[in-house]
């Protein structure tokens, strides 16, 4: 029997309004049998209502002035800010993750906001492009339409709001598909966000693929910022080609880290690459997903590495003794648990470490301790997979070439990690990289802050993300030529 401790519902919400529909449980992954509240089963039916409010508040909040869109922003960027510490509860609660984590994701709301609200004058005005004896061209950014916002669990709030924030500062409206493994915290958020907005120009449909495959669809969408896998990517881009939707993939990602020969293999190396790979329990979408280690560092890397694994915590998100907290789903956890399980049975050496907060509550979670693996071939599948759980390959390698090679043997592009003190040598692996973002000597939250582009080479997503690349992934730059003087254009001749 599920308990129910303190419900929340994450409900279909149009222009202001929730709409009726059915609800299911969402539990807590760190005692399943706790359910933390409700969320709406979302349906083509409701993406219907929430794709016309949209296009209702389309033509008021596009013409809204942008510096005015950037006002109601921040207002509302100010209430958000006042509810980090009560929301980041309610997301360690039905996600899994430590409190920090949720306090960085949901904090990230307000943070993001008011980032876009300082690039309001960048959409105020057209500039003059060209001005000449024929005339002036006029260069503008106009808002592309209704747009989805399709996020994934991992972290919900800071996702939505990399897409959302440019697209309303924009002004696009927008309908915003949580998931169905963690749509509270972002739900209620969404609420406080709409409040300060004219209705219909932030639109809720939590749910599944129904949801979410109905709104890439629709003929009305006309933008889609999907967050989430490269399998989900597919479909997207399938399913939005009916009117060639304008799309932003960021997908999934199988991060290598290389250790250079010039690595110092100290407690600061070891400590760094542990948060790389074990934050969030090994899901988030660059986290470093496989470690390559130059062959005259490897037995020594590998025996640090493992007993600084050693030291992580698993436990409730919501002790602060936790390191990392469970995986945040069953088919997740089932997932990880089984890839690992196979990993052992093909020969490889794993060895789970760590320490259980509570061995009694153990079974009552989706925990699971963390995995080193080595005796593993380079082409094995846990090597050649997103695990996306707290388990990583440890592999050594011989020379640039081969490492380079394995490295960028993947679908996957998103980013990667070299470490060592040799910068020029560091530099020059990490330009052969195939990704979308190389960070030296670090690899975690905060190494791609929001100035900086981000996004996927190959698999790993379409577009660019963050800063003034989001704002152009949701406008249209729109010409205008003021001609005074056409005779030098070709034609023929007058009659
Ligand atoms: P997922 O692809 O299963 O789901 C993502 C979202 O898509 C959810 O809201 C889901 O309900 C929805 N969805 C499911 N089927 C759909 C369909 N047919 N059409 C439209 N929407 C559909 O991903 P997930 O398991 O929620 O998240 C983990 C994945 O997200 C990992 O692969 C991770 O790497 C990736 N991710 C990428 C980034 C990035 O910035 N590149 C960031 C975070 C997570």
């Amino acid at each position: 029997m599920s308990q129910l401790v303190s419900t929340d519902r994450a409900a279909v919400v149009v222009a202001g309004k929730p709409v009726a529909s059915q609800f299911q449980p969402v539990h807590n992954p760190a005692r399943t049998d706790e359910v933390v509240g409700e969320v709406a089963v979302g349906t083509a039916a409701h993406v219907e209502r929430a794709v016309a409010a949209a296009a209702d508040a389309f033509p008021g909040w596009s013409a809204t002035p942008a510096t005015r869109r950037a006002e109601l922003l921040l207002a509302a960027a100010d209430d958000l800010a006042d509810h980090v510490d009560e929301l980041a509860t309610l997301l360690t609660r039905e996600q899994g993750k430590v409190r920090w984590e949720s306090m960085i994701d949901v904090g990230g709301a307000a943070k993001i906001l008011r980032y876009y609200t300082g690039l309001a004058d960048r959409l105020a005005a057209d500039e003059v492009f060209r001005r000449d004896d024929r005339g002036t061209v006029h260069l503008g950014r106009r808002p592309v339409g209704v747009t989805g916002i399709i996020v994934p669990w991992n972290s919900p709030v800071y996702l939505a709001f990399l897409g959302l924030a440019p697209a309303l500062l924009a002004g696009n409206t927008v309908v915003v598909k949580p998931s169905e493994y963690a749509p509270l915290a972002l739900g209620r958020v969404l609420d406080v966000l709409a409040a300060h907005l004219p209705p219909g120009v932030v639109n809720t449909v939590p749910g599944g693929a129904e949801a979410g495959s109905a709104l890439v669809a629709h003929p009305r969408v006309r933008k889609v910022f999907f967050t989430g896998s490269t399998a989900t990517g597919q479909q997207v881009m399938r399913g939005a080609a009916g009117n060639l939707k304008n799309l932003s993939l960021e997908l999934g990602g199988n991060d290598p880290a290389i250790v250079l020969p010039s690595a110092r293999v100290d407690d600061r190396l070891v400590d760094e690459l542990v948060r790389a790979v074990f934050t969030l329990s090994g899901q988030i979408c660059f986290d470093v997903k496989r470690i390559y280690v130059h062959r005259s560092r490897y037995a020594d890397f590998v025996e640090r590495y493992l007993d600084a694994v050693d030291r992580i915590v698993v436990g409730d998100g919501l002790d602060p003794a936790s390191t990392i907290g469970p995986v945040n789903n069953r088919p997740q956890f089932e997932r990880v648990r089984d890839l690992i399980e196979r990993t052992r049975a093909a020969g490889a050496t794993v060895r789970t470490v760590g320490r259980k907060l509570d061995p009694e509550g153990w079974d009552r979670g989706l925990f699971l301790l963390p995995s080193v693996v080595t005796d593993v071939e380079p082409g094995a599948e846990i090597v050649g997979c997103e695990q996306f759980g707290p388990v990583v390959p440890v592999l050594p390698y011989d020379t640039d070439e081969q490492v380079v090679a394995y490295a960028n043997d993947t679908e996957f592009g998103l980013s990667a990690s070299v470490w060592g003190e040799d910068r020029e040598h560091a530099l020059s692996v990490a330009r052969r990289l195939e990704c979308g973002s190389v960070f030296l000597n670090v690899h975690r939250l905060g190494a791609s802050d929001m100035t900086m582009p981000f996004g996927g080479f190959k698999g790993s997503g379409i577009g660019r993300g963050h800063g003034m690349y989001s704002l152009d992934a949701c406008t249209e730059l729109q010409v205008i030529a003021d001609y005074v003087d056409v005779s030098g254009f070709p034609g023929p001749p007058p009659s």
